[in-house]
């Protein structure tokens, strides 16, 4: 097996490692205290530098002007662009965008590519995902209220929706809704493109997530449709085919998802190393000589070792037999690279002490940020039980429920 990187890859990570470190993260600690959208003209300077360099929008293949990397190099230079918090944002593939771009580019009319994916491949507008209500479990998707009924040439879509994440200032939302009650349940649901200018789109609020409301695209939003119309047109893809599209979105999703966990993981793991060489515990005794200290660095560098592995094979599975064949894989990285991410995290605090669980040093941020990691996308625990489900199913037991 060979686990040398490409011609491309070689050349490419060190540069934009070297970029993160001196353009990008000397503006997160004033982006967090100024807020995000009051940062957008450092931030759009930012991205216009990517772009001069060729970096942009890495992911999306080169026919729809992205830079068409692998899905396997994309995650390596997720890991570099995760070392810092506004890393995807600055290359043009943060979530939710980067999901919403890649089923408007396998599913999208060419009409709907000329008015959402473009503009967004350019940067342009942002876009959100509005799948989670409020008034259902999220972790069964299958179960919600949201409808879009046919009227004339029209949807009428009526729903609730919550964590639809960068939804203040996105210029249009994919919603789930049902538009068939009848069909088998993973038939019932569409995917509908809305223009959040529409006024039957009610934007309710920033939900607060761990102390922080947040702002612009670093934000998580309650919403609303309320006899909202849009062209029947907006349908992306077929009718019913909402579930399927999820598939392909989230399959991708979790592999770039993993991949920045990673590099917040490389990122805490840095910082935990350098204070363990510098602070001294005694006059002239590191931090560093204490045992227990050695074994969080230990632990955290094979942890995170093992985790980028599986996800890089996991990213090279989907690859080469395709999301359905590798979909134990992919649950297996999404619950196990979110417990690193946490694990890693908090090993470095403790090693920091009092200055870890300030707000001087990014790793309070992950502490609160990144802790959602074990719930979206799928709870850890629905993970755990597809994987298992599928292998013992391999020893004789179906499990329905
Ligand atoms: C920061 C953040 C961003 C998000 N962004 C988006 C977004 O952009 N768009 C969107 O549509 N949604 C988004 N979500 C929603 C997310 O996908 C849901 O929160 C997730 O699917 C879980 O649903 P729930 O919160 O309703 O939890 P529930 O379904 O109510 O589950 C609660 C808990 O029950 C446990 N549980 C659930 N099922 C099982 C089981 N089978 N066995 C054992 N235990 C179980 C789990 O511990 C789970 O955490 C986001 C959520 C967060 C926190």
């Amino acid at each position: 097996m060979d686990f040398s990187l490409s011609p491309q890859m070689e050349e490419l990570l060190p540069q934009v490692r070297e970029f993160i470190n001196s353009k990008v993260i000397p503006l997160e600690m004033p982006v967090k205290k100024k807020g995000f959208r009051a940062s957008l003209p450092e931030l759009n300077a930012i991205r216009a530098e990517v772009k001069k360099r060729g970096w942009w929008t890495p992911q999306m293949h080169k026919e729809h002007g992205g830079l068409g990397l692998s899905l396997v190099d994309h995650g390596l230079l997720s890991v570099e662009l995760g070392r810092c918090s506004l890393g995807h944002y600055s290359f043009n593939c943060q979530a939710p965008d980067a999901g919403n771009m890649e089923i408007l580019a396998l599913f999208g009319s060419d009409a709907q590519k000329e008015k959402y994916l473009h503009p967004m491949v350019r940067g342009e507008i942002r876009s959100c995902f509005a799948m989670t209500e409020p008034e259902h479990a999220g972790s069964n998707p299958v179960w919600m209220s949201t409808t879009a009924v046919k009227d004339g040439d029209d949807y009428v879509i009526n729903g609730h929706k919550w964590y639809t994440s960068s939804a203040d200032g996105a210029n249009f939302t994919i919603v789930m809704a049902v538009t068939d009650p009848n069909q088998q349940q993973h038939f019932r649901a569409s995917m509908i493109i809305v223009p959040l200018d529409n006024p039957g789109y009610k934007f309710v609020r920033n939900i607060s997530v761990m102390g922080d409301t947040g702002d612009d695209w670093a934000s998580h939003a309650e919403v609303r449709f309320e006899n909202c119309r849009v062209p029947q047109s907006n349908l992306l893809g077929g009718e019913g085919m909402g579930f399927a599209i999820a598939q392909e979105r989230l399959g991708p999703g979790r592999i770039h998802h993993c991949m920045r966990w990673l590099g917040i993981c490389e990122r805490s793991f840095e910082i935990m190393c350098e204070y363990a060489a510098k602070r001294e515990v005694a006059p002239g005794v590191a931090l560093g000589t204490r045992q227990m200290v050695q074994q969080s660095i230990a632990d955290s560098r094979a942890e995170i070792d093992a985790a980028k592995w599986m996800v890089l094979h996991a990213a090279w599975a989907i690859e080469k037999f395709g999301q359905k064949e590798a979909r134990d894989e992919v649950s297996c990285i999404k619950f196990f690279v979110a417990g690193v991410l946490q694990r890693v995290v908090d090993r470095a605090i403790q090693t920091l002490g009092g200055l870890g669980v300030s707000d001087d040093t990014p790793l309070s941020y992950y502490y609160r940020h990144e802790r959602p990691a074990r719930i979206y996308d799928g709870p850890d625990e629905v993970h755990k039980q597809s994987v298992a489900k599928r292998i013992l199913k391999r020893y004789g037991i179906s499990i329905s429920k």
